[in-house]
């Protein structure tokens, strides 16, 4: 089911869990992404675990200072355990939190929970649960402007974190000179619907 079918449901009803979330938000910048976020994990959207793949104690951290005093439903209930880690995760978790705003604390748990949905294999923005790649771009810019900034020709947000690892890594994962030439253009490119 798409986000966009799941809205139009009348089970999904977006002032549901995501009003309900909302009416008890902080007030902070992160809030109604991560709202957003757990709205579609209770539909099944998306491809974050419980917890948004965060350590049991730092969802519950994450819980308490966007949502305070709000009562999980047993559909998100939290993870018992860590998620796995690897090369991969580790390199593009660095990556992020090298480039956190530094403007609030979620901004670490924002890069842990990026790093999380990269794992999986749809569009960053969907595996997020988020409703748009415009939800995307923003928690990009809000969190990690300075890395935000970099992708200055609006490349997918996926293909581009991992651009940077190769760069940073002096590896040339194109096949091409230009991208303007290049046969993977629509991959890297377009519109991510
Ligand atoms: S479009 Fe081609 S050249 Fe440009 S970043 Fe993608 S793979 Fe590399």
């Amino acid at each position: 089911m798409s986000i966009a079918r799941a809205m139009s449901s009348p089970v999904a009803d977006r002032t549901g869990l995501y009003g309900l979330l909302m009416a008890r938000a902080g007030g902070l910048p992160n809030d109604d992404l991560i709202a957003r976020m757990l709205f579609s994990q209770t539909l099944g959207l998306g491809a974050l675990p419980p917890g948004l793949g965060l350590a049991p104690a730092a969802f519950l951290a994450l819980m308490a200072r966007h949502f305070p005093g709000f009562t999980l439903p047993a559909v998100l209930a939290v993870p018992a355990e860590e998620a796995a880690r690897n090369d991969e995760r580790d390199e593009l978790l660095t990556l992020l939190q090298e480039h956190c705003a530094g403007a609030d604390d979620s901004e670490r748990w924002m890069a842990e929970i990026v790093t999380t949905a990269c794992m999986g294999g749809d569009h960053l923005w969907q595996d997020l649960g988020l409703w748009s790649r415009v939800d995307l771009s923003r928690l990009m810019t809000q969190n990690f402007p300075a890395l935000a900034a970099k992708n200055t020709r609006d490349m997918k947000w996926k293909k581009f974190l991992y651009k940077q690892l190769c760069e940073g890594e002096g590896v040339v994962v194109c096949r091409s000179p230009s991208c303007e030439v290049c046969v993977d253009y629509a991959k890297c490119f377009g519109p991510e619907d």
